[in-house]
């Protein structure tokens, strides 16, 4: 019985415990990059954790704001969190990887028919966020001397209730300012989903948690990536073959048609359209694009 108790805490220790948000922005990407790296889970409604079936892994779902904490306090051991909650908690955990989603930005903005010129408008103006620190160094680093109130929710309202002149809050496409008449003028500091881990993983950890590293990263190389197979005249091949350098080069097969060739290589999704544009323009016909799922360089 010892025996098997001592055997059962190693098989503990050896699970990575992974934190993610238990409901909200980042929790679909959170969820989904997991299963993309081939981590089955149930994350019923309500769960507070959950375990990997095929992986050693422990999933704890939390609100975005603990995670920092519990990480640092090796209640977990890695964490999927926003840079901004990283920057408000001050935390001294280091970002292993940025993950690519989640992305946004902190802006500050006024009513739309409020003067600004430059940053030192603000001065003296009272201004409503859920990000007091980050706002405040903002402040100190441009030497602008405001109020700041911190409020928990619906900062955008702020101003139209009279709590506010101005307002500092994420936005993805500014919409939700838009709407409540507020328009950006500074951009305090853009954000994603990113990895921490604490420092002090222990070394049958720190393999697990290389391994799942590795599968992250290749998902993520995967996401950046496009696969792409076309048909061209064989004159085309030149002009085709310096638009699609791909990974390596690009595979080459001979078509049933003579004259007529297949090409297929690995395109970065970032200047995709550029090329399928002059792939076009230099003969290429048929041209199919596939997502990756994992990429393995
Ligand atoms: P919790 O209940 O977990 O504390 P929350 O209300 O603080 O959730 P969400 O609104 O779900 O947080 O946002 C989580 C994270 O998503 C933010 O901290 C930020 O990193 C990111 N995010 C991406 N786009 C936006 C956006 N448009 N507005 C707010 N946050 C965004
Ligand atoms: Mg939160």
């Amino acid at each position: 019985m010892a025996d098997f108790c001592v055997f059962m805490d190693k098989l503990n220790q050896q699970t990575l415990k992974v934190a993610i948000q238990k409901q909200g922005r980042l929790s679909d990407g959170s969820v989904d990059l997991l299963r993309k790296c081939g981590i089955g889970f149930s994350n019923g409604m309500g769960k507070l954790k959950s375990s990997a079936a095929n992986f050693p892994l422990e999933i704890y779902f939390l609100r975005d704001d603990d995670i920092p904490e519990y990480v640092a306090d090796g209640v977990a051991d890695v964490g999927i969190v926003g840079e901004n909650v990283l920057a408000e908690t001050q935390s001294k955990l280091s970002v292993v990887e940025r993950l690519g989603f989640g992305k946004c930005r902190m802006v500050l903005a006024l009513p739309k028919d409020r003067h600004y010129s430059s940053i030192t408008d603000v001065a003296g103006m009272r201004v409503a966020t859920s990000y007091p620190r980050i706002l405040q160094r903002f402040f100190d680093a441009n030497g602008v001397s405001a109020e700041i109130h911190a409020i928990s929710g619906s900062v955008e309202i702020a101003p139209s209730i009279g709590l506010a002149d101005a307002v500092c809050d994420l936005v993805s496409s500014g919409s939700t300012l838009f709407s409540n008449g507020l328009r950006e003028v500074e951009t305090v500091m853009c954000s994603e989903a990113v990895l921490v881990s604490r420092p002090d993983l222990s070394p049958e950890l720190k393999t697990v948690f290389e391994k799942l590293l590795f599968r992250i990263r290749s998902v993520k190389a995967a996401r950046q990536n496009k696969y792409i197979l076309l048909n061209a005249p064989i004159e085309s091949l030149d002009s085709i073959t310096e638009i699609l350098p791909g990974i390596n080069s690009p595979t080459i097969t001979p078509l049933a048609d003579d004259g007529w060739i297949s090409l297929q290589a690995v395109i970065e999704e970032a200047d995709f359209w550029e090329k399928v544009d002059s792939l076009k323009a230099a003969g290429a016909e048929g041209i199919l694009v596939l997502s990756i799922d994992q990429l393995i360089r």
